[in-house]
């Protein structure tokens, strides 16, 4: 028989135990509703979806020791690179219904299936297809956030990052940087990478809270948490 626990840190992640394995999961924002084939279990009236680590980079870094989580109820983020909402949707579901997402996609036919699957659903997501080199044009955001989650595998991102912060990030506000060093460069030292594009950042007025590397889930793919400080 599964039981379920509270993380004892992270507000809205909880642990399915199931034959003594312990797997991180969200709870369903919209019971009945799946967005990537995950699974759900159902315990104590509570639909949880088991947070897939291959397919989710925030659910590897949590496996892999994330010590800082921005996310909790009624946290305000802006996430650039929707794609179909794997990710997306476990962040929707630890806002809830008080919080808020602005989804950043630019390829219209992923935004379509991204809204098939997962905004319907829920109304805590506001779709933007949208370049995110180009954050002026996003009509939909309203105020400032408390989290900027990017994972775009551009050479850019991280300053398209930036810019982004600079546009809607609250000051003290965190930036999740997800760093696929291949996309940066194909033969530079992963760890290179990740110093050069940390280095970028506190340059910038950012302070580096944790660096986590993704792998055996992502190889040559690191999260980088960093706080604005300005
Ligand atoms: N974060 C997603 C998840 O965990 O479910 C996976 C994101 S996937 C690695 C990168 C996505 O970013 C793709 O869907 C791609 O179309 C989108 N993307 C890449 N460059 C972009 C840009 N400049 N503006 C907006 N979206 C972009």
């Amino acid at each position: 028989m599964a039981q379920v626990r509270a993380d004892n840190n992270f507000n809205g992640v909880y642990w399915v135990i199931e034959d003594g394995q312990e797997k991180v999961a969200t709870s369903n924002l919209a019971p009945g509703k799946k967005v990537y084939g995950e699974r759900t279990v159902f315990l104590n009236g509570i639909e949880y979806r088991i947070w897939d680590p291959f397919r989710s980079k925030l659910a590897a870094a949590i496996l892999n020791g994330l010590k800082f989580f921005p996310f909790k109820e009624g946290s305000r983020v802006l996430y650039l690179g929707a794609s179909t909402g794997t990710t997306v949707s476990h962040v929707s579901d630890i806002v809830g219904a008080k919080g808020i997402v602005f989804a950043v996609e630019f390829s219209p036919r992923v935004a379509n299936e991204f809204i098939d699957r997962c905004v319907k659903f829920r109304k805590n997501i506001v779709t933007i297809v949208e370049d995110a080199r180009k954050p002026e044009n996003y009509v939909g955001v309203f105020g400032k956030v408390d989290v900027v989650y990017c994972d775009i595998a551009q050479p850019d991102q991280t300053e398209i990052a930036i810019k982004n912060c600079r546009m809607f990030l609250r000051k003290d506000g965190v930036l999740m940087l997800v760093i696929k060093s291949r996309s940066i460069d194909v033969v530079k030292e992963p760890t290179k990478v990740f110093e050069e594009e940390e280095e970028k950042l506190r340059a910038n007025g950012f302070e580096i809270l944790q660096k986590i590397e993704l792998a055996p889930f992502d190889k040559d793919h690191a999260l980088i948490v960093s706080k604005k400080l300005f």
